[in-house]
């Protein structure tokens, strides 16, 4: 009578959503300083002032028809175009409004173009550890997620194991960079070698491979590292991008896919991605928020407590004796966790209201997430039971 699939989807709880409420009940027992939630995703920067002042002025000068009224599918003009001229100047590129589509963040982004180019026996590959929801998105439009074993020692490529998962079938590849839940941002030298299978392969197969690139996280770097650009690298790349969290509005629900000028057949990926967004009735991105984008577009938040939230805790684990790959970017740890069995551990941790997201989850099994866009006092709090938790593996 009704989807099996979607009852599952939409009754069988997430595990970062039971952790989360998990904590809730802990906070009520115990109280909120002596709960260590690092479970959720969600910005702990507030949107910046001039988000804010950007609303001010919108309502202030704006017609209040055209900020609540429907504007044209992919987006306000004005607004793509203003973005578009960001991103040209930003990126040493050449975009204009025509390669923009507006939607409702990275998670429309994505669906979107899943949809306008899976059909039933596609292959789509992305590399472990991945953002679960990939997988809904693509099975979603009928298609099949593949996942490429993770390079544990950094969080780089496996090459040897993405050149065994490429098939005639691959339609696409999906990166996330920086990444979530590692925290890692590919090199340089990743990119090189992926794009150049991509290419290869492309020849062999005798048809296109999209790469998408996921990139919610693109300004949350630390250390000056570069997050290469990989439309510049391959020209089969379509981008999805998010305000989520670089402004901290993920309640807004805004961002864009972007299809540039070289890929192949523009005119027809362009008219799928409009299609797609139809028949999934995008109608429009959030008319307020794309003005609001537009206004802001140039502007660099201040997100410096992240990375020195995420050395806290790196250093407070390493000195604990766990094991992790440095953090370059995004706002999460994927630190080893003590004991084969990542749930096990979790559950553990839980002794301490320690709240930890198994890493299987994420594809990885034998590590866990821990996600730092969290208070900094509860980070410094939370290290001496980290230390207890650390124990009881000696
Ligand atoms: N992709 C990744 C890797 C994410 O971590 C998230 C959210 O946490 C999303 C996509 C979805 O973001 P949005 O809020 O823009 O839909």
């Amino acid at each position: 009578m009704l989807s099996e699939k979607m009852i599952e989807l939409g009754t069988k709880k997430s595990t970062i959503r039971t952790i989360f409420e998990f904590g809730q009940k802990r906070i009520q027992e115990v109280g909120k300083e002596n709960v260590f939630d690092f479970s959720l995703g969600n910005p702990s920067v507030p949107a910046p002032d001039f988000i804010k002042q950007a609303i001010k002025e919108i309502l202030d000068e704006v017609d209040p028809l055209a900020i609540h009224g429907y504007t044209v599918a992919p987006g306000a003009p004005e607004v793509r175009a203003a973005l578009a001229a960001s991103i040209s100047r930003r990126f040493g590129v050449k975009v204009s409004e025509k390669n923009l589509f507006l939607t409702a963040g990275a998670a429309a982004a994505l669906t979107i173009t899943f949809k306008a180019m899976g059909e039933a026996g596609d292959e789509f590959l992305t590399f472990a550890p991945f953002f679960p929801e990939y997988r809904c998105f693509v099975e979603s439009v009928g298609a099949k997620l593949v996942v490429v074993p993770a390079r544990v020692e950094d969080f780089q490529i496996d090459f040897e194991a993405f050149l065994h998962a490429l098939t005639p079938k691959t339609k696409a590849v999906i990166v996330n960079s920086p990444n979530n839940p590692s925290g890692v941002v590919y090199s340089l030298d990743t990119v090189r070698r992926l794009t150049e299978i991509l290419r290869a392969k492309e020849k062999e197969y005798g048809h296109p491979i999209f790469l998408i690139s996921d990139e919610p996280y693109r300004e949350i770097v630390y250390d000056g590292v570069e997050v290469p650009y990989f439309a510049k690298f391959y020209t089969n790349t379509i981008i999805c991008y998010s305000y989520s969290k670089s402004f901290s509005l993920p309640g807004e629900r805004i961002g864009y896919i972007l299809v540039p000028d070289e890929i192949v057949d523009f005119p027809h990926v362009y008219g799928a991605i409009a299609g797609a967004a139809r028949v999934l009735t995008h109608v429009n991105a959030p008319s307020l928020f794309q003005r609001v984008i537009a206004r802001c577009a140039d502007k660099t938040p201040d997100l410096s407590v992240y990375e020195k939230n995420g050395t806290l805790l790196y250093q407070g684990l390493l000195k604990a004796g766990f094991s992790c790959v440095k953090p370059q970017g995004a706002f999460y740890l994927f630190p080893k966790a003590l004991e084969p069995d990542d749930y096990a551990f979790c559950e553990r941790a839980k002794k301490y209201d320690l709240l930890l997201v198994p890493g299987t989850d994420f594809g990885c099994p034998g590590h866990f997430r821990a996600a730092y866009c969290v208070d900094t006092g509860m980070i410094e709090r939370s290290l001496p039971f980290f230390a207890e938790l650390a124990k009881e593996y000696r």
